[in-house]
């Protein structure tokens, strides 16, 4: 078997989501080699080849590989967290065991754009995360200057599923601590 282990190392709290947590464990298996082929299969991964890791959502989870480690985040509990490693633990040896079968990319993602951002955002420019404007908080979001905390209109029920969206993509492209 290609990954025979997968080890559970740390559990935090999920700054996604209070109510779930995040986790990091180790893989027996240096993994790099197989990311292109990852990001070759899952239509969802960002694959940074320099920076030696690919990002790809499970469900509602988002999972991020380096070499040797891995990331989980918006797991429901200890549990959920065995459960989802295995999955991945077998994902990864069934994308190993295909790989005669998959073209490989090394294509990484395009970073989102203020405007990408943007869209998502209510759009009401009522300034009371502190910027002058929805497309204002956009790029310093994305810059880091802001939070996306700070748009408070984001958290009426109305717009659950955009700020789901713009969650996850901060946290795929490793814009959110
Ligand atoms: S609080 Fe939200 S809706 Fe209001 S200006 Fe800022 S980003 Fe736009």
């Amino acid at each position: 078997m290609f990954l025979e282990n997968i080890t559970l190392q740390r559990v935090l709290p999920c700054t996604a989501n209070k109510n779930k947590i995040k986790i990091l464990a180790s893989l027996s298996t240096n993994v790099a080699e197989l990311m292109p082929y990852i990001n070759g299969t899952i239509s969802s991964a960002v694959y940074n080849r320099e920076a030696g890791w690919i990002t790809f959502r499970m469900g509602e989870k988002i999972v991020t590989l380096y070499d040797r480690k891995v990331a989980v985040t918006k797991l429901l509990n200890e549990m959920d967290a065995y459960e989802t490693l295995d999955i991945i633990k077998n994902t990864i040896n069934e994308i190993e065991a295909g790989k005669d079968r998959i073209t490989p990319s090394t294509e990484t993602k395009k970073m989102p754009t203020p405007l990408d951002i943007y869209k998502m955002l209510p759009k009401k420019n009522c300034r009371e995360c502190g910027e002058m404007s929805c497309l204002s908080f956009a790029g310093k979001v994305l810059t880091g200057q802001t939070k996306l905390e700070k748009c408070k209109i984001l958290d009426e029920p109305i717009y659950e599923k955009e700020k789901r969206k713009l969650e996850d993509i901060f946290e795929m492209f490793g814009l959110k601590d």
